[in-house]
């Protein structure tokens, strides 16, 4: 029997919508965990468009454009377990703390976003409890996890930032993102100057803060985890090659970081 408040309460996802979380290797022995939390584009049916066109669901505000090819690319090169969120940031964005303006947008660069208007608190409840909410316990649980066998947790959050900001064009190529994340940034940082074609962001064009993420302070920096960002910019992975290219590239770098990790008996 369904009781009241069971009848009562929003169902966001329904039988013909896809899980929230994507992952892959989830065996993987490697130290580096992978988390991408706009990777996928998907919207629950229910949703319908959010009142936006075709054009605007597949730009950069619903999603990080190429990062889904580096990230399970990446995740088989280093056979490292990789957890992500299908949905679009535009349902509710996995990167930011849930009382900000920028959860569920209204707004995202400069298109408003009619779906996300004056959301009941059942609409918002429910976005939280189906799409967040999973996803960031499979990312703690899997820490938890990793911590009884003894494997190391190395945090990497995977993203890709658009070339034009609102006008503004991005010198970048590539950016480590950190706040405390320990040994691991400026070796990245170190690392990626060193491959000598880069134009490499520290810290650049975005920082980590208590208002505008998520994952990193509550996954990496909260279970005191060596952790960074890391911000491909999009029109390099916008094809397959690029992806392809990107993912070797960042694996051979990972790989070479934790030989000096291990080699310091940092992990
Ligand atoms: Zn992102």
């Amino acid at each position: 029997m369904v009781s009241d408040t069971a009848r009562e309460t929003y169902l966001l996802l329904g039988g013909e919508d896809i899980a929230p979380v994507f992952e892959r290797n989830s065996g993987g022995r490697s130290p580096f965990l992978l988390v991408s939390d706009h990777f996928g584009s998907e919207l629950p049916r229910r949703l319908g468009n959010l009142g936006l066109s075709e054009g605007e669901l597949v730009r950069h505000i619903a999603w990080d454009i190429g990062i889904a090819g580096v990230a399970t690319a990446l995740s088989d090169r280093l056979d490292a377990h990789l957890i992500a969120q299908n949905y679009s940031r535009l349902v509710i964005d996995c990167n930011r703390p849930l009382h900000v303006e920028g959860s569920i947008p209204a707004i995202s660069e400069t298109t408003g976003v009619p779906g996300n208007e004056g959301l009941a608190d059942s609409a918002i409840a429910a976005r939280r409890r189906e799409v967040f909410d999973p996803y960031h316990r499979r990312i703690g649980d899997a820490i938890d996890r990793r911590e009884r066998s003894a494997l190391p947790s190395v945090l990497v959050a995977l993203h890709s930032f658009t070339p034009v900001y609102k006008g503004i064009a991005r010198p970048w190529h590539v950016a480590a993102l950190y706040r405390n994340g320990g040994p691991l940034p400026p070796l990245l940082l170190q690392a990626l100057r060193a491959e000598g074609d880069l134009v490499v962001g520290d810290n650049e064009p975005y920082s980590v803060g208590e208002e505008t993420d998520y994952t990193i302070p509550v996954h990496g920096e909260g279970r005191g985890l060596i952790n960074t960002g890391i911000e491909i910019r999009q029109d390099l992975i916008a094809d397959a090659t690029g992806q392809r290219q990107w993912a070797e590239r960042l694996a051979r770098i990972l790989l070479g970081i934790e030989a000096t990790l291990r080699g310091k008996r940092l992990i």
